[in-house]
């Protein structure tokens, strides 16, 4: 038994955050714990006014990026057989997002990847090490 309830995992569809929604429905098995996922867009729309009129257009994709993250965790949500509601997309600043979800939703552990799509230069992936600073739960940070 893991002990744990609410499991949160974060998924930014890497191959670091692949192993740990793995990690996630091995502690929820061995448990009656629930597994919900997350992923967080954090695009931010490039405005012609911050170069300074160089560029002649703006560029909001946001919509579109919400829409295929959806699509994306909905079918990682059928092939773990998640209802939807253990499914979320956000939009904002990838760590607040996590945290508040996870407060919301009572979570006592959040799965998270050592690594992103940045790559592996850093001890740890800024997002990983952001929310270990800040969480009011137990971290599980799973490497590849
Ligand atoms: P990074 O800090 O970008 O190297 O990513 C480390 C880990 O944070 C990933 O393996 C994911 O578990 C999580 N993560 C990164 N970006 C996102 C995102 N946009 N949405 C949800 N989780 C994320």
């Amino acid at each position: 038994m893991s002990g744990y309830k609410q499991i949160l995992v974060a998924v930014d569809f890497s191959e670091h955050s692949k192993r740990a929604i793995e990690r996630g429905l091995e502690l929820s098995s061995a448990s009656d714990a629930k597994v919900n996922m997350i992923h967080v867009v954090d695009y931010f729309p490039m405005m012609d006014s911050a170069y300074d009129g160089a560029l002649t257009f703006s560029v909001d994709i946001t919509d579109e990026l919400v829409v295929s993250s959806k699509k994306r965790l909905a079918e990682l949500g059928d092939r773990h057989r998640l209802s939807e509601e253990q499914l979320s997309v956000e939009v904002g600043a990838v760590r607040n997002e996590i945290i508040d979800r996870a407060e919301k939703i009572g979570a006592d552990l959040i799965v998270i990847g050592s690594h992103g799509w940045r790559g592996i230069d850093l001890l740890l992936g800024s997002t990983t090490d952001s929310v270990l600073h800040h969480a009011r739960c137990d971290v599980l940070v799973v490497r590849l």
